[in-house]
């Protein structure tokens, strides 16, 4: 009887093995640096002076990290890929500042790290601070950088909510899932099916509504690494500020950040 019963689960292991996806046992932890703006001093909460990034960029150079492409990630999560390597990370930048081209660009360019940019198109070749469209393209022409989608015009989905009634509010976020996506696609061709949330504003209804729109993985602003037990639609980034420089940098990548109020 114990036998039989021994087989039986002997045999189930070895069924439940057999569908689970080729990567899925292994462990990693791989934190997400977001960056925003950069400049020759610290104009504000978001802005991290050019060398203090530069200085970034060297550390993880020096010190045997890998930077890893966004998608290379999201790919893990989604079983298309290995698991991250030790001592993997992820450079990203949301809101498409003209910065990233003056400053970020040429820090870039000579470490040959890959970097994926989260963009609203109605800032594109619009807003003064915005980078534009032909600057995009000569990001992407790098192979360095990716650009993906932060919403149409960077809504507050907090404030919308309490403003509009249930069809008015599923249209508005549905235009701008959809509208960014196909905006990106059309000027700067390739899949977008990345998005990282406004103010990392998120739920489980606007989680749905990306997924309906052709996201595959979407991206918050909590502070902490991502692990395997993350659902990959709704991955955690380190905001930075130019304090997180020197000791602080060094703890953050290691799991021990300071915490911070980030104020937009
Ligand atoms: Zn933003």
């Amino acid at each position: 009887m114990l036998i039989t019963l021994f087989r039986v689960l002997a045999v189930s292991a070895l069924l439940l093995m057999s569908v689970l996806p080729a990567f899925s046992a292994e462990s990693f932890r791989v934190p997400i640096l977001l960056y925003h703006r950069f400049g020759a001093t610290v104009a504000d909460g978001m802005t991290i002076t050019t060398p203090v990034f530069e200085s970034h960029m060297k550390y993880l150079r020096d010190n045997g990290y890998t930077v890893i492409p966004l998608r290379q990630l999201v790919d893990h999560y989604r079983g298309k890929a290995p698991a991250p390597k030790p001592k993997s990370v992820v450079i990203v930048e949301d809101d498409a500042h003209k910065s990233v081209y003056s400053d970020m660009l040429p820090v870039i360019r000579r470490y040959g790290y890959p970097v994926t940019i989260f963009a609203y198109p109605s800032a594109i070749s619009n807003a003064k601070y915005a980078m534009t469209w032909e600057q995009l393209r000569e990001l992407k022409k790098t192979g360095l950088f990716d650009i993906q989608s932060h919403t149409y015009w960077h809504p507050n989905f907090k404030k919308e909510r309490k403003k509009l009634s249930g069809p008015a509010l599923d249209q508005l976020v549905i235009t701008q899932l959809r509208k960014s996506k196909a905006r990106l696609e059309t000027e700067l061709g390739g899949r977008v099916d990345m998005l990282a949330w406004p103010f990392g504003i998120n739920d489980d209804y606007l989680i749905g509504k990306a997924g309906e729109t052709g996201y595959v993985a979407t991206f918050t602003i909590d502070r902490r690494h991502t692990t395997p037990s993350d659902p990959v639609m709704k991955l955690p980034r380190y905001l930075l500020v130019n304090a997180d420089s020197g000791k602080a940098f060094v703890q953050l990548l290691e799991g021990n950040a300071v915490k911070r109020n980030v104020a937009y």
